[in-house]
């Protein structure tokens, strides 16, 4: 038996630590043993049921995770026992489609992810498929590898569905951790002006905005970024990534956006609501969602985290022992850290 953080009814506060088996491995799989698993914004959204994605219940929470690997199936033959390793969150794919078999995998229709749909890694043990993994060097600790997932979603969101040249003028709307990491890709990218937009909540999170490599912080309640991006450039931004996690940002996206700009939207949220998308023809604009990661992206950001381009020592505010979960995750949901990791 092994102690796990289970979420376990579609209702506010349906989480608990609960005594659950180890898993069973099946011939292509490995047994983790769980190094380090960060906290995810969409962990917390489960525990307080405002997600906006199936979740299969009960199921045990965490799929930013990285850990040792502790048996392998009979079948795997990629990794050994006592490889240090990180795992992408696609954990059941048909294999079988179009976008299986060109490599974007993460958006096969039948794609279920760790935490989710099956049983994720707050826990001592998790079984992940083998084709999931990606060693991991010595010199980089599970503490910052399990930040490689976040890392692949604002990778993917920055550097792969959008186009950032040295000197354009990007927008982050919504500095949490997805916003903020974003942030760090844009800046490694070349962005300046480099503008990030919060609310007076946001202060702490502001700042590491700039730390991130943010050239200016905007507090929405306060000032107008519209009057900052148009004293910058007439024009409009080049790039508005709205990781918001609302819908109705996405009409401030399109009004700061120049013409034959793009807006990248990688925050989802359950409301849907009225938007005037007439902008988007007006401007000729590029709106891309952006989801999930595949593997080329895994490889990139292990080796941006191996050698601490990103700062993820600026992410971390809080780590703690399994036990203390419900810590870990208020201090993200009141917003007094940018993210908790757990040490199982
Ligand atoms: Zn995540
Ligand atoms: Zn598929």
């Amino acid at each position: 038996m092994q102690a796990a953080v289970v979420q376990y009814a579609l209702e506010p506060l349906a989480v608990e630590l609960r005594e659950i088996t180890v898993p069973e491995i099946g011939p292509d799989d490995v047994l983790l043993r769980v190094g380090a698993v960060s906290v995810c914004g969409s962990d917390v959204h489960q525990a307080y049921n405002t997600h906006s994605w199936h979740v299969n219940v009960p199921v045990v929470l965490g799929h930013e995770f990285g850990g040792t690997v502790a048996e392998t199936g009979r079948a795997v033959t990629s990794v050994r026992e006592g490889d240090r390793v990180v795992s992408e969150t696609a954990a059941e794919i048909c294999g079988e489609c179009l976008l299986c078999r060109t490599g974007r995998y993460n958006l096969c229709p039948h794609r279920k992810g760790f935490g989710y749909g099956i049983d994720g890694a707050m826990a001592s043990y998790v079984k992940v498929p083998a084709r999931c993994l990606h060693r991991i060097p010595d010199s980089l600790p599970f503490e910052l590898a399990c930040l490689a997932e976040p890392h692949a979603v604002a990778f993917n969101a920055m550097c792969v569905n959008s186009t950032i040249r040295p000197g354009d003028l990007v927008v982050v709307l919504g500095p949490g951790p997805i916003g903020l990491l974003c942030v760090r890709m844009a800046a490694l990218a070349g962005a300046n002006p480099l503008i990030v937009v919060g609310l007076s909540s946001d202060a702490a999170r502001l700042e590491t905005a700039r730390r991130l490599g943010a050239t200016d912080v905007v507090d929405a309640g306060r000032e107008s970024v519209e009057e900052m991006v148009r004293a910058l450039n007439p024009l409009g931004a080049d790039l508005v990534c709205d990781a918001s996690g609302a819908s109705r940002p996405l009409d401030l996206a399109l009004k700061l956006v120049r013409p034959d700009g793009q807006v990248t939207k990688v925050g989802w949220s359950p409301d849907s609501m009225a938007i005037d998308i007439n902008p988007l023809v007006q401007k000729n604009v590029r709106l891309q969602g952006s989801f999930s990661h595949n593997f080329p992206i895994w490889e990139r950001v292990i080796h941006l985290l191996d050698r601490r381009l990103t700062l993820p020592d600026a992410i971390v505010g809080m780590t703690s022992p399994l036990a203390a979960w419900r810590e870990a995750f208020d201090a993200m949901h009141d917003g007094r850290v940018i993210k908790s990791v757990l040490i199982p």
